[in-house]
């Protein structure tokens, strides 16, 4: 492909409102287009790479069995009301009527349209296992798109399905597929490392993300110094601080002026945070929720919601407070009335803590669980952060940043029960099928393969995922000898089907050579007068920026050996 009939322009700055480096080189570079928040098009450039990730992504879920479908994106919303997500994942549904005023949306994801489909297929147990898999575009309404192609709104997933005759014959589908999840991530050069995931209310078994660590990421990863376990924050396990023990005293009622926050108490009073108990109130489904934990932690909302079994959780804000007649900043468990009361498990075994007297200014120390208040429901729902206790070893786990590259789920039953996938076993019963599902975003994909290949001066393109496979910068192209040059080593690539990008644009070096360093083909050839006469032309690597000079006739036995 000649440059000079290419549709491709090249920025010197990026714009400023670009922050993560794959942001600004995905502008500068020309890929994509920006046409509303996280709403992007594609130049014929940036396509050519969203083909390449597609096609590793292909090649290996192929390799591992997977069998491609399509599936409409325009999904009914009947569908979306059988499964009960119309509910769920309201928020971020892009809904929309025909004309007949019949209520569809635009598939953020398909486990519905895959298993309405999967349900006309499947009747025995011979008919099992099978996996499904799509690249298909999804709509998200997301709230905060963000960072060029790292979350936006219309964007390509590849989302596959496993259907399985029971929880064993799923654990080796989810195997296959995570398998075939590290290959496109190594492909890609993107290195991820696999962490424990929520896997939400809705039942469903493991669940484990792929991230790729870095700074710029959005995710939060605790990983143990000691023995190498990963998790997400919403899911991480960790060695709660112990209470301070003590036999339980009297019940005493403290005044206490001014006193809002845990940390002025704690001072006020004289005692650790972890002798007082906290209060955070919320909304579940719309219901109010007084949540005690210990003042020295902090309330995970996922754990909280899975421990509510509830879909939306809000904290309150300052009118539902008062709508509730809660008193903020000296509320406790003891005499509250019309909500449901959660107790962390932390606050159970420690005796003796301060909490609110529901009383402005006032406080009681030595509240004790059992004896001066019971909870509705006694949970986990603490949350990891840096510096606590590994739960497995006596490591520490570390907070990191990361990108959710990938996601496997073994997701259970829960949706070939509502939209009815079942089978007959040998003795002719019918089981509900096991469900696994994965998914990557191709987007984001391209995102990281950026931040995990570039230098100051660009994009380093991994092999597989390169738009073209050389980058050729023509000098002098008005010289005879290099003209015929140029068309010798075009013939010779075409011939051993190596593409190319041939800069053959009336520019100056020093621009053909930095354009040829943004958009970063792992190999770039330098056609002219001066390496011609040097016997050939110059290859130089993008990575290393090692060169030499190869004669055109052994060019391509050279790039075999790359
Ligand atoms: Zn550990």
């Amino acid at each position: 492909m000649r440059m000079s009939r290419m549709m491709l322009k090249t920025l010197r700055e990026a714009p400023a409102e670009a922050e993560l480096v794959s942001h600004k080189l995905l502008l500068r570079a020309g890929l994509v287009v920006p046409v509303a928040a996280g709403i992007y098009s594609y130049t014929p450039f940036g396509w050519r790479v969203h083909r390449r990730i597609e096609a590793i992504i292909r090649q290996e879920m192929d390799r591992s069995g997977g069998q491609e479908v399509h599936l409409p994106a325009l999904q009914p919303r009947e569908a979306w009301a059988q499964s009960g997500r119309d509910r769920t994942m309201d928020p971020v549904l892009f809904r929309l009527q025909d004309r007949r005023e019949r209520d569809f949306v635009l598939g953020p994801t398909h486990e519905e349209m895959v298993s309405l489909l999967a349900a006309r297929h499947i009747q025995s147990y011979r008919d099992l296992p099978v996996t499904l898999y799509q690249i298909q575009t999804k709509f998200r309404d997301e709230p905060r798109p963000r960072g060029g192609l790292i979350r936006v709104r219309e964007f390509t997933m590849m989302d596959a399905y496993s259907f399985d005759a029971g929880w064993e014959a799923l654990d080796e589908s989810y195997q296959l597929a995570y398998d075939a999840y590290f290959r496109i991530f190594e492909r890609g050069g993107v290195p991820v490392i696999p962490v424990d995931a929520d896997s939400g209310a809705i039942g469903g078994k493991d669940s484990q993300e792929f991230i790729f660590l870095t700074e710029s990421g959005e995710d939060t990863i605790l990983l143990c110094d000691g023995c190498g376990y990963a998790a997400n924050a919403e899911k991480a396990e960790f060695r709660m601080p112990p209470p301070v023990e003590g036999d339980p005293l009297p019940l005493e009622r403290v005044h206490t002026p001014g006193q809002k926050t845990i940390a002025g108490l704690a001072n006020f009073l004289g005692v650790e945070e972890r002798q007082t108990a906290k209060a955070v109130f919320y909304l579940a489904d719309g219901a109010p929720t007084f949540v005690a934990i210990r003042g020295d932690l902090e309330v995970n909302e996922v754990k909280l919601t899975n421990a509510l079994k509830a879909t939306v959780l809000k904290a309150m804000d300052d009118g539902d407070v008062r709508r509730f007649g809660l008193t903020a900043g000296s509320a406790g468990p003891i005499g509250l009335k019309g909500m449901t009361i959660v107790a962390d498990e932390s606050v159970i075994d420690a005796p003796n803590l301060v909490s609110g007297a529901n009383e402005d200014d006032w406080h009681l120390k030595n509240v004790n669980y059992d004896r001066d208040w019971k909870a509705d429901i006694v949970a986990s729902i603490s949350l990891a952060r840096d510096g606590d206790g590994c739960a497995r070893c006596d490591g520490r786990l570390r907070e990191r940043r990361g990108i959710e590259m990938g996601h496997v789920f073994k997701l259970g039953t829960m949706y070939s029960e509502a939209m009815d996938v079942r089978y007959l076993d040998r003795a002719g019963e019918r089981h509900d099928t096991v469900m696994g599902c994965y998914g990557i975003g191709v987007e984001r994909m391209l995102a990281a393969v950026i931040e995990a290949n570039h230098d100051k001066d660009g994009i380093i393109w991994p092999k597989d995922v390169a738009p073209f496979d050389l980058h050729i910068v023509a000098l002098d192209l008005h010289e005879l000898a290099v003209s015929r040059a140029l068309q010798e080593v075009e013939d010779a690539l075409a011939g051993a089907g190596i593409t190319a990008l041939v800069d053959d644009r009336d520019d100056s070096p020093g621009i053909k050579f930095k354009d040829a360093d943004l958009l970063g083909m792992p190999v770039r050839l330098t056609v002219g007068p001066r390496a011609l006469s040097r016997g050939g032309i110059e290859l130089r690597a993008r990575r290393t920026s090692e060169s030499e000079i190869v004669p055109i006739e052994s060019l391509v036995g050279r790039l075999g050996t790359l």
